[in-house]
């Protein structure tokens, strides 16, 4: 095909080398929770261009104030002031609590993470940080580290003074998950290891995390910690009960900032809460946030208190595109159709369903190892068989794939070994669209496993 031979010769090979199906798709249109193809066929799209289309592709609102903000005023930088600046972060901090109140704008998760890395380094004096083995916020130089599992790694050193560890996973984490189900509990306790909810395994990760911030920073002491409220591209992970709580106490006492990267977690969709961390229980010190932020359109924050806020005035720091009044102006209808089409309580309603439906898949099929999430941030990890856990290999995963999308059905993939769908559709889905997309799983596992 022409694009596939024009791809290939003008673009970075690890642009075209997302290998998703055998056959590469070409998407013309995009409508709500729809996506249409060359030929005109039509997809139901439960990874809405990885957890980022938010309210619904092209949603006729975000289009309209897009399209009546080009009209007017395109971009400035921020040495001028617009209207559309102003009221946006005036609009957005008022989701946040506490101390949560100054915004700095920038154009991407990667951008803005390296932002709060920054911001945890001059406030604390210490340049170490530390992240989860299963994190991903970003692929700048500086992120690299915090991008922690190495299929995201180049043969070079990355991200000096970042320290990770052990992840906090109820399914396939070194305590509870597969050691606790299989063998005898190794953290004493008697846990469902299953749920993220009733596995008490937080202790051990906890002391983890004492040990690394007691060999790895000088003095003990540290910058600051990332996390993601649930682990998104490690493939939908969320942590022990109590985890976070407990992880922000220890980097506190230790002296660093707690970062919550809301990239994916954030704007609603784990429908509970309007951002992940609400559901943990905790406030961090900033919040980072992309993806949904802007429905698509390229665009992100970084939010944080007064006080760390004001380590960036020593200096000048600057980003061209970082507020620019289109983006505003998408960012904030965004947030009005979250509000106006009741996306929270969607994401809640049709996630929560969703999860429940997935979950009769998974008890009626040995491939299918776990089923969890929140909202519509959903993760199902297939596996050789339930007892061994055994990932189920690449090319089994696209044969499923495969068919899902033959029968107009587009899901993600995650986890360190490839083997989680990730299901993040627009939070404009409904139960008949959770009815269809179970119909077409079991076909495609049916079909797979005849
Ligand atoms: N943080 C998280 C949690 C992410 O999922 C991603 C992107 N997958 C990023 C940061 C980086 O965002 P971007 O690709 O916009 O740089």
């Amino acid at each position: 095909e022409e694009s596939v031979r024009l791809r290939s010769q003008h673009l970075f090979p690890s642009t075209h080398g997302f290998a998703y199906y055998k056959q590469p798709l070409m998407i013309h249109q995009g409508h709500m929770q729809w996506m249409w193809d060359s030929t005109g066929k039509r997809y139901l799209d439960l990874f809405g261009g990885i957890v980022t289309v938010s309210v619904g592709h092209c949603h006729p609102k975000v289009v309209a104030a897009a399209e009546a903000q080009m009209r007017k005023l395109w971009h400035t930088t921020v040495i001028y002031r617009y209207p559309t600046l102003d009221q946006y972060v005036e609009k957005l901090t008022k989701k946040m609590p506490g101390d949560l109140k100054v915004v700095y704008m920038v154009n991407s998760g990667s951008e803005a993470n390296d932002l709060a890395m920054l911001l945890a380094r001059l406030h604390t004096g210490c340049y170490d940080i530390i992240g989860l083995r299963s994190g991903y916020h970003g692929t700048s130089p500086n992120l690299m580290g915090l991008t922690a599992l190495s299929t995201w790694h180049y043969n070079l050193p990355s991200g000096f003074g970042i320290h990770q560890t052990v992840n906090p996973d109820p399914y396939r984490g070194v305590w509870g998950g597969k050691h606790c189900r299989d063998s005898p509990c190794q953290s004493n306790r008697s846990c469902d290891c299953a749920s993220a909810n009733s596995c008490t395994a937080s202790d051990q990760y906890v002391d983890q995390l004492e040990d690394v911030l007691r060999f790895c920073c000088p003095k003990g002491r540290v910058g600051g910690m990332f996390v993601e409220s649930i682990q998104g591209v490690g493939g939908t992970i969320q942590f022990p009960r109590t985890f976070l709580q407990r992880a922000f106490k220890t980097i506190r006492q230790h002296g660093g900032v707690c970062i919550s990267d809301e990239v994916q977690t954030g704007f609603g969709r784990t429908g509970e809460h309007f951002w992940g961390f609400e559901g943990h229980g905790v406030v961090p010190d900033i919040v980072t946030m992309a993806k949904g932020i802007g429905n698509g359109f390229p665009m992100a924050a970084v939010v944080t208190t007064p006080e760390i806020a004001k380590n960036l005035s020593a200096a000048t720091h600057f980003n061209t595109f970082g507020g620019n009044p289109v983006a505003c102006a998408v960012g904030s209808a965004v947030l009005d159709v979250i509000e106006e089409d009741k996306c929270q309580a969607r994401s809640a309603d049709v996630g929560t369903y969703f999860i429940q439906e997935l979950a009769k898949l998974r008890d009626s099929y040995d491939i299918v190892g776990d089923v969890r999430g929140k909202g519509l941030m959903i993760g199902m990890e297939m596996v050789h068989d339930k007892a061994s856990r055994k990932p189920l290999a690449a090319s089994d995963m696209l044969d499923i794939w495969e068919t899902t999308k033959e029968l107009g059905l587009l899901v993600g993939k995650g986890g360190y070994y490839g083997n989680v769908f990730r299901i993040k559709p627009p939070m404009c889905i409904s139960r008949a669209d959770v009815d269809y997309s179970i119909h077409v799983f079991r076909i495609a596992i049916d079909k797979f496993l005849r």
